[in-house]
């Protein structure tokens, strides 16, 4: 491995793209305690170590609980939201430096949220509190093999009313962190005629333990520092007190919360398209042919630029996105689709840019671009396509007919 072109974290001289000067005092405040634990624990040979070994990260997890930056994502005491622009500046930080990480808070920021709006008091005792202090964590499970897009026809898990409790049976597939988390948010058919296919949906807390729950980790390309599962559910008994929310209504209860995952997913797709731009640009100013820098030659330099204005553009969209979230405003889910479709697209274009300028070294598992490479492809579809942002912003923003 070339000394100082391993994990872009030495940054190459002159280099501007993480001069954010849109933080405010406590965003750029937050930022650096990221930097900073990033790091003291998270050095770029421990990432990759993990990347290989396919083992999540426990100690770095405990660190960011220490730090308060799990429970950044709701207020047990209050069930307030967290700041949108807070949540983006850990995730931004997070998808640079330690992806499958960010990949993890992503959607425990979204179990904190449905927790903190929808759980009852017991629940959040129980569940919501420990999770905001980093202690344990939630998965989030809607996703079935017959469907991702269109998952509320799709359903098959479902759950039959027994007494004063439930019957859970069916099987949920790619679910992040299953296999390492005490809980799981699933959602589950509770009935069959409720008029349309988003209602008759039912969230309901699952441990994870429970007698019936099998889990079996799947091979994925890439986020290889957190295992993506297939939970299958075997006539699982559960008491009245699992569910969470309203029953028959925890589909619509979940749509009311994506607005923040999406733009949490861009902000981690984001800091996947930062990392790789710089881990670029570092080796570009190295690298030597023809008696110069590859830097130096034009076509290179030219995409390498690309990058950067993508990755600015991005950054613009995803704040301009938060603050609307933060504001209520009517339009801000347009905004965050805008923002999510901005992002994952970076990262994909970046990282290819990234592969190519690199020659042979971006395709050595020595230097992080493969993994920012396959990590990239994550947030093209999830957890929602970019083909189906477009089809909202297409129908919301431009006033197109609806093309699903
Ligand atoms: C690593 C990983 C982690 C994940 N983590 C989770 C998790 O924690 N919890 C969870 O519930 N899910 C999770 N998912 C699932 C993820 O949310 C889905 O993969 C995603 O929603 C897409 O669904 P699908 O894969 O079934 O694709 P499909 O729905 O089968 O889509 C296939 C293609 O058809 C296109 N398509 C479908 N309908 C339309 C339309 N109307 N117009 C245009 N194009 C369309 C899509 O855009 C896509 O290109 C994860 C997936 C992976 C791989």
């Amino acid at each position: 491995m070339q000394s100082g072109t391993a994990g872009g974290r030495d940054r190459p001289a002159g280099w501007k793209v993480e001069a954010v000067g849109t933080d405010s005092s406590d965003q750029a405040e937050l930022r650096e305690l990221v930097r900073s634990i990033l790091a003291d624990h998270a050095p770029d040979e421990r990432v990759a170590r993990l990347d290989e070994s396919e083992t999540f990260d426990e100690e770095f997890y405990g660190h960011l609980g220490a730090a308060g930056l799990i429970g950044l994502g709701a207020d047990p005491a209050t069930g307030e939201d967290a700041d949108p622009r807070h949540e983006i500046v850990v995730l931004e930080e997070l998808g640079a430096g330690h992806t499958s990480m960010a990949v993890c808070l992503v959607v425990q920021y979204m179990a904190l949220r449905l927790l903190s709006h929808y759980g009852d008091d017991e629940q959040r005792k129980r569940v919501l509190v420990p999770l905001a202090e980093g202690s344990g964590r939630c998965a989030f499970a809607l996703s079935e093999e017959d469907g991702g897009t269109d998952i509320a026809r799709a359903m098959r898990t479902k759950a039959v009313q027994d007494g004063s409790g439930w019957v859970l049976s069916g099987r949920k597939t790619w679910i992040s962190g299953a296999a390492t988390s005490g809980y799981a948010i699933v959602l589950a058919r509770t009935s069959e005629d409720a008029g349309s296919a988003i209602d008759g949906i039912t969230m309901f807390l699952v441990p994870l333990d429970a007698a019936g729950v099998s889990v079996r980790v799947l091979d994925t390309a890439g986020i290889h520092g957190l295992d993506t599962c297939e939970v299958t559910f075997d006539d699982v008994r559960l008491d009245g007190s699992t569910v969470l929310g309203r029953v028959g209504a925890g589909f619509r209860q979940v749509i009311g919360t994506l607005n923040g995952e999406r733009l949490n997913a861009a902000a981690v797709a984001l800091g996947i398209a930062r990392g790789a731009l710089r881990s670029a640009v570092e080796y570009a100013s190295q690298r030597q042919a023809f008696g110069r820098s590859i830097g130096g030659f034009q076509a290179l330099q030219h995409a390498l630029v690309d990058g950067a204005v993508r990755v600015e553009s991005a950054r613009g969209l995803l704040i301009r996105a938060a603050d609307a979230a933060g504001a209520g405003e009517a339009q801000s889910d347009t905004f965050s689709a805008m923002a999510k479709i901005a992002a994952a697209d970076a990262a994909t274009d970046i990282t290819d840019a990234g592969m190519r300028v690199m020659g042979g070294a971006g395709y050595s598992r020595e230097y992080p671009m493969q993994r920012y490479f396959r990590d990239a492809r994550l947030y093209t579809f999830a957890p929602l396509t970019n083909e189906m942002l477009r089809n909202f912003v297409g129908e919301r923003w431009l006033g197109l007919p609806r093309s699903y």
